[in-house]
C-alpha cells in the first residue's frame, strides 16, 4: 500500500498515512500530536525510494561459469583488461553496473545480461 508523508504546520512533527489507492488521499489531514493540519510532503514520499532493484556487488548466474573454469575465465578477462571474480559456485561478481557493462562489451562479447529481469539503464 502506498505510504504518504505529512508534516504538520504547527508542531513540525511528522506523520505517515498508509491505506489502500483506491482510497482518496487527503492534501491535508489533522496533526495526532496537537491537532494542528499537516500537510502532504511529496518529496518525502519519493525520499528513500530504491531505484533499482539489483543490489551491488551483484552475483550473476547468467555469465557465470562453471567452477572449473574459474581461473581459466579470470585469466581471459584480465588478457582483455577486466578485472573480474567469480564466486566458488561459479558465478561472476559485478562491482557495478559499469563493471559488468565492461566484462559484457570486452570479455562476453555479444552478451547481455539482464540477471533474470534486472537491467540497468544505459
Ligand atoms: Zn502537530
Amino acid at each position: 500500500m502506498p505510504r504518504y508523508h505529512y508534516t504538520c504546520g504547527k508542531c513540525g512533527d511528522a506523520t505517515l498515512l498508509v491505506q489502500p489507492m483506491s482510497k482518496r488521499r487527503p492534501q491535508r489531514k489533522r496533526c495526532p500530536k496537537c491537532g494542528g493540519m499537516a500537510s502532504r510532503d511529496v518529496a518525502a514520499d519519493f525520499a528513500g525510494r530504491d531505484k533499482s532493484k539489483a543490489k551491488w556487488p551483484l552475483k550473476s548466474w547468467a555469465l557465470g561459469v562453471h567452477p572449473d573454469q574459474i581461473p581459466d575465465a579470470v585469466a581471459q578477462a584480465k588478457a582483455k583488461g577486466v578485472d573480474m571474480s567469480f564466486a566458488p559456485t561459479g558465478q561472476a561478481i559485478f562491482k557495478s553496473p559499469k563493471h559488468r557493462r565492461e566484462y559484457c562489451q570486452k570479455v562476453a562479447v555479444g552478451t547481455i545480461d539482464r540477471d533474470a529481469g534486472y537491467s540497468d539503464p544505459s
